[in-house]
């Protein structure tokens, strides 16, 4: 077991493009950490340079505080799982499994005798004489899994192991990768573009845009506290809605103008907000609605000053919760995969999605009356993202 940390950590390619810009993360002893961001954020990157396979142009990497970053990588006591497993299809899979002891000159018998640990472990007693061709594909990611699990590391290293997996497949690995990563205790580093899987599987999350390091904490923190919009937008599904307002000062009342509508918002928003009243001015802010937010005003039954109209363009009847495309005549903003209001579009209606009980009546092409839980919605700077 180990303590991971990355201090400081920049990586500038040949060609001068930044992948990791100062980048700063401890990883405890035993934890299970998640990093995630969009497509080309310097994830990979910066998990290859504590794996030694790509050196950073500055900082340091430690490991149980010992700087490693002149340390080769099979020095490094590090095992990678990848989204590619890289099977040897002509061995078995005891063979796969035990193959890298063999490299480091581990005794035959203690081979077979970590082998048999892991397969016990990962359920694949029955298939150790199999080659695999012979697998299926989340019993492939198994064996891939028990090479890491022999070589009894200080710190496993996934790079988006379930990526090859179909969706099934994935939920039920992500909860199997999640207990034995408990049950062995190994510090472990799992990178991943999937939000899901950051939400469900890690003990922390850290959330990367652009080579750095945005937010980390426990996902629930970061979910209900998003330091800014990217990270509010990156984490959730569906996602967070984002669209204009203003606030206004009513009858003593602080109300949240959304186009030509306005919302009573909850008496402790301020409370909750205090830099809120920067914008009493008639500021434009950027609110975030997640969809869970909103709630078809027939189930909520809350007073109207609490509700917006809304048009229903598709209704999602999804089971556990029925999702409702709806539009408002206000300022809608649409980030991008990788917000950014810099580039952020802006249009003269707001498409906003929300998840309802399963018990409304909503159909596509009405126009009915949404409830908005005021005291859960969310308030970013529009120029800088930065949450209020
Ligand atoms: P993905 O989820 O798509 O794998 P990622 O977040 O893991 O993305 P990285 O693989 O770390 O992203 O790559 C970060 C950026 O660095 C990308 O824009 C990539 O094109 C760039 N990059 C990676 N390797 C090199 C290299 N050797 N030279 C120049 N640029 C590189």
């Amino acid at each position: 077991m180990a303590s991971v940390e990355f201090v400081r950590v920049t990586k500038t390619f040949e060609n001068g493009f930044i992948a990791v810009a100062d980048f700063s993360l401890a990883i405890k002893d035993g934890e299970l950490l998640v990093l995630v961001g969009p497509s080309g954020c310097g994830k990979s990157t910066a998990l290859r340079i504590l794996a030694g396979l790509e050196i950073p142009t500055s900082g340091e990497v430690r490991i149980d505080g010992r700087n490693v970053v002149e340390v080769e990588p099979r020095d490094r006591d590090i095992a990678m799982v990848f989204q590619t497993y890289a099977l040897y299809p002509h061995m078995t899979v005891a063979e796969n499994i035990g193959f890298g002891l063999g490299l480091h000159h581990v005794p035959k018998d203690e081979i077979t005798r970590r082998v048999n640990e892991a397969a016990e472990l990962l359920g694949l007693v029955d298939e150790l004489h199999r080659r695999p061709g012979q697998l299926s594909g989340g019993q492939r990611q198994r064996v891939a899994m028990g090479r890491a699990i022999v070589r009894e590391p200080k710190v496993f290293l996934m790079d988006e192991p379930l990526s090859n997996l179909d969706a099934k497949l994935r939920v039920h690995m992500r909860s199997e990768i999640g207990r034995l990563q408990n049950r062995l205790g190994t510090t472990t580093l799992y990178v991943t573009h999937d939000q899901v899987e950051a939400m469900t599987m890690g003990d922390r999350v850290a959330v990367m845009d652009k080579g750095r390091l945005l937010q980390v904490g426990t996902p629930k923190e970061v979910y209900v506290h998003p330091i800014n919009s990217f990270v509010a937008g990156f984490l959730g599904s569906p996602a967070m809605n984002f669209v204009e307002g203003a606030l206004i000062v009513k009858d003593e009342a602080l109300w949240l103008g959304l186009g030509q509508q306005e919302v009573l918002l909850a008496p402790d928003v301020l409370a909750n907000h205090p830099s809120l009243r920067e914008y009493l001015n008639g500021r434009p802010v950027l609110v975030g609605a997640r969809p869970e937010h909103f709630e078809d005003n027939d189930i909520a039954k809350a007073p109207l000053s609490r509700c917006i109209t809304a048009d229903f363009e598709l209704v999602e009847e999804l089971g556990p919760q029925t999702i409702v495309h709806m539009v408002i005549n206000a300022k809608g903003i649409v980030l991008d995969e990788a917000p950014d209001l810099a580039s952020e579009s802006t249009k003269s209606v707001a498409r906003l999605i929300g998840s309802f009980d399963p018990k409304t009546t909503a159909l596509a092409g009405q126009r009915r009356v949404v409830a908005i839980e005021t005291e859960r919605l969310h308030f970013f700077d529009p120029a800088t993202g930065l949450s209020v």
